[in-house]
């Protein structure tokens, strides 16, 4: 699949894997947009939550337990922003739901 996260998963496309359990993977954003910029990966494909099925909802629920128990070795103590872009009008660029996870400095309201 001409996926860009589908390739970090197989590992195709090179990462920097910060943390990894059955459901889903967190990198590094090759562009970071804050001090700490990580991405969450379901290593499932799917696009956005409408899509998801019941059992996919599961791994965002899995993910979205886990990045709190995680604030420590993500350096993210102060606080943090999540993020889902989805779909064209979010600027979803990556067709592979992701959430964003940025911090370690004082984000901007935008
Ligand atoms: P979005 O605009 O929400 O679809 O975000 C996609 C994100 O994926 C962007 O922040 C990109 O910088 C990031 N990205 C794209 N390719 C890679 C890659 N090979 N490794 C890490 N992050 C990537």
């Amino acid at each position: 699949m001409d996926c860009v996260f589908c390739m970090i998963l197989n590992g195709e496309i090179p990462s920097t894997r910060v943390f990894e359990n059955d459901d889903f993977i967190i990198i590094h954003d090759i562009h970071p947009k804050a001090r700490h910029h990580y991405l969450a990966i379901p290593k499932q494909h799917f696009k956005t939550l409408e899509e998801a099925t019941k059992e996919q909802m599961k791994i965002v629920t899995n993910i979205l337990t886990t990045i709190p128990k995680l604030e420590k070795t993500l350096d993210l103590t102060n606080g943090y922003r999540l993020i889902i872009n989805q779909g064209e009008d979010a600027g979803q660029s990556v067709p592979h739901l992701h959430i964003h996870i940025l911090g370690g400095e004082p984000l901007s309201e935008m």
